[in-house]
């Protein structure tokens, strides 16, 4: 039997099935192994001969990248790679790809949901009708949505997206971007002081890094004036989880919509889960049956792209090009 050109590796994945992964790199004749292995020498002994590799949460250090001497690329399921230490793979020529966009639509249509859930009260009522209680005047009161004002702490792809989205309902949208010249048409870009004053929905997707750990505290609670609906569907610790139930308890919002939190899950005894106005979702927002089918695909790809010559569509250790293993076309 001839041998594979190609042979590729799956370090580990939580995924049900590889198939999409199997398509893909078998249309270029690559011999895939899921692993399933998380410690040094098992990553060493199964990688050894790989010409790629896919990783979700094993972690490929220096030791391990430095043993994998035909390894080429490193494709990561999904966006963050603190699973691999980029500095090693730069050093040894080995490109890092990530897939940063997978589920745009989910996270945004995500949010969407829950602004609706907490303006229409829907989740309450339901609580309500399933205890035997049918008397609308216990969610009283409830604000018109159209009109009001969705201020945005981040505006890329979610963002806009969002955006895009809440615009249909005929509400106006604020941004608070420092990294973004010019809004989309529909969006007005303002600072931070702007949004928390004059949102009645405040929505988060900006990272999460050093300068936006706690961007919302004490301080910018208390300046919120319309007592806004706060949802975080970006990551738990941009807001200070202490003075989101001070603000809570205090009525400088009126309720949260939360699917990250500073602590996941939340310990059993977090007064939030008690609070009829906070709703929650266990960071589901990145998923659907098709932006995991996507991922694996694109992950996939970014593989088998660096072995037939070809820039994956992100790189994130850019400063690798012009020295990898791999020879990478040009045009
Ligand atoms: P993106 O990079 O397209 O957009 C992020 C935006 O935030 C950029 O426009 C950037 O300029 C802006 N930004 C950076 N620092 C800022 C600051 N200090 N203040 C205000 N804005 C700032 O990213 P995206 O694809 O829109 O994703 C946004 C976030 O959503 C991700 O960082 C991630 O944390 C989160 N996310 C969550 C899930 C989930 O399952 N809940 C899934 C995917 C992504």
């Amino acid at each position: 039997m001839e041998r594979p050109q190609y042979r590729v590796v799956i370090t580990d994945c939580d995924h049900g099935s590889v198939e999409e992964e199997k398509e893909e790199l078998g249309a270029m004749g690559a011999d895939l192994t899921l692993a399933q292995v998380r410690k040094e020498e098992d990553l060493i002994r199964v990688c050894k001969e790989a010409d790629g590799l896919i990783n979700q949460y094993a972690l490929l250090t220096r030791r391990v990248l430095e043993n994998l001497p035909k390894c080429k690329v490193v494709a990561r399921y999904g966006v963050g790679v603190d699973s691999i230490d980029l500095r090693a793979a730069t050093d040894s020529g080995i490109i890092v790809a990530n897939v940063p966009d997978y589920c745009i639509d989910e996270v945004a249509s995500h949010t969407v949901a829950m602004i609706l859930t907490l303006a229409r009260k829907t989740a309450f009522f339901d609580r309500k009708v399933k205890s035997n209680q049918w008397d609308f005047r216990q969610g009283m009161p409830i604000d018109r949505i159209q009109g009001k004002t969705l201020g945005l702490i981040g505006c890329g792809r979610i963002g806009f997206e969002v955006a895009r989205r809440i615009s249909a309902f005929g509400v106006k949208v604020l941004a608070f971007d420092p990294y973004i010249q010019r809004a989309e048409e529909g969006i007005e870009l303002t600072d931070l002081e702007t949004i928390l004053r004059r949102s009645n929905f405040i929505s988060i997707h900006c990272p999460l890094n050093d300068s936006t750990r706690h961007l919302i505290g004490e301080k910018e609670f208390q300046i919120m004036e319309k007592r806004p609906l706060l949802i975080n569907t970006s990551r738990g610790p941009i807001v200070k989880e202490k003075a989101l139930i001070q603000a809570l308890k205090k009525g400088h919002i009126s309720g949260a919509g939360l699917d990250v939190l500073e602590t996941e899950p939340p310990d059993p005894g977090n007064p939030m889960l008690k609070m009829e106005n906070v709703i929650f979702s266990p960071h589901v927002g990145f998923y659907s049956e098709e932006s995991i089918s996507e991922l694996k695909r694109r992950t996939a790809k970014n593989v088998a792209d660096v072995l037939m010559g070809r820039q994956p569509r992100s790189v994130v250790n850019r400063e690798v090009m012009g020295k990898t293993r791999a020879s990478i076309s040009s045009d």
